[in-house]
């Protein structure tokens, strides 16, 4: 069976090479003209003709193939792909001055069924390839190249589309080690973040296996009877072992664990809540980020107005929580936070 080619790391590439008696510097020949230069068509520079045979006969250059494009009118762009399986997935260029954070998925559709996000609705259809992760920012630069040209920059990347990371713990490591590789993409470990609903399996390999990209745990409730509610995962790996193991994390010079916390209306926007997770959070490398809940057709939940929201950043700022309160981008074309659903395009 043929390998992906978008999946293979330089190092692999290059011993791949020299055990079969080619010339090792073609690996850095084709992670240049693939990765960095982001050429589709097949390497025409100085390789033998002898590497080239050897390279289309043991791989193969699959993409998912972007099926269908959205534009808010904010600039947020939603790509959806069809996987050679037929799924479908998305990825959403979120904009900022003329820059852009891609937000990827990890999976067709998502296993842990949170109540209030769209794609856990959806149910679970598969996990993707490393080649289908990396595919979707490739994808997405040229998207931007042929129609948005001299915007072709995407410098922030967020594991926040559909699916849980940590349970494709394997797929998500190997894109990111292609992200981070300086023969190719060279995007910096901290521009990336995964976030993960509290996969607990994943968290406690993540010191060892995961190269040091940032973490953002989904948090949503400091009480587990209601973050259950939210987050069916959490009977299973309640909220008191998911936190220790991020605290048991090893961190860079500077790096923080972002916290994510959904506010929904009249369940979690109490300020007790609000000092329950200022008690939780105080004293550790964190920032929180807020998220008023983003409606989508069906879901039982409403958003709480925005002066609720800004009480709970009041409360946070008094246990000297870095807090910011995310905006919405992308609603108009259901491509913000948890709208992502691929069983409605
Ligand atoms: N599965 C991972 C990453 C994808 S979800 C996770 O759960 O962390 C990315 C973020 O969007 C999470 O913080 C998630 O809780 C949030 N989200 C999901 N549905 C939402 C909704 N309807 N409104 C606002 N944010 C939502
Ligand atoms: Fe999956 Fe995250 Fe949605 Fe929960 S919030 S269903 S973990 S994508």
């Amino acid at each position: 069976m043929k390998k992906a080619f978008y999946a293979t790391s330089f190092d692999d590439l290059r011993e791949l090479l020299l055990n079969n008696n080619l010339n090792p510097h073609a690996a850095s020949t084709l992670h240049n003209w693939h990765f960095k230069k982001k050429k589709v068509e097949a390497c025409p520079e100085n390789i033998s003709l002898k590497t080239k045979g050897f390279v289309n006969d043991n791989f193969h250059f699959h993409l998912p193939k972007l099926e269908s494009v959205l534009q808010s009118e904010d600039r947020t762009v939603k790509l959806i792909f069809k996987l050679t399986c037929g799924q479908k997935i998305e990825s959403v260029l979120i904009p900022f001055n003329k820059k852009y954070t891609i937000c990827l998925s990890s999976q067709a559709g998502c296993a842990m069924k949170c109540s209030f996000c769209f794609t856990g609705v959806q149910g679970f259809k598969r996990s993707l390839l490393a080649h289908e992760i990396v595919g979707q920012y490739l994808e997405a630069w040229r998207w931007l190249k042929q129609n948005r040209l001299g915007e072709e920059r995407i410098l922030n990347i967020v594991f926040m589309g559909q699916g849980e990371p940590l349970h494709n713990f394997n797929e998500v490591k190997k894109s990111c080690e292609i992200f981070l590789s300086t023969h190719g993409l060279s995007i910096g470990s901290q521009k990336i973040t995964i976030s993960t609903s509290g996969y607990l399996p994943g968290l406690k390999k993540w010191n060892k296996e995961m190269p040091p990209v940032n973490l953002a745990l989904s948090l949503h409730s400091p009480f587990d009877e209601k973050r259950t509610q939210l987050i069916p995962i959490n009977k299973k790996y309640p909220l008191k072992g998911v936190i220790n193991s991020i605290d048991a994390l090893k961190l860079q010079k500077k790096q923080f664990i972002t916290y994510e916390y959904l506010l929904i209306y009249d369940f979690n926007d109490a300020q007790i809540d609000a000092h329950e997770v200022g008690q939780l959070l105080a004293g550790k490398r964190a920032y929180v980020n807020l998220i008023p809940f983003n409606p989508f057709p069906g879901s039982q939940y409403k958003r709480p107005p925005l002066q609720t929201v800004k009480v709970f950043k009041k409360i946070l700022d008094t246990y000297k929580i870095p807090t910011l309160i995310r905006d919405t981008k992308g609603d108009d074309v259901l491509a913000a936070c948890g709208q992502l659903n691929t069983s409605i395009n």
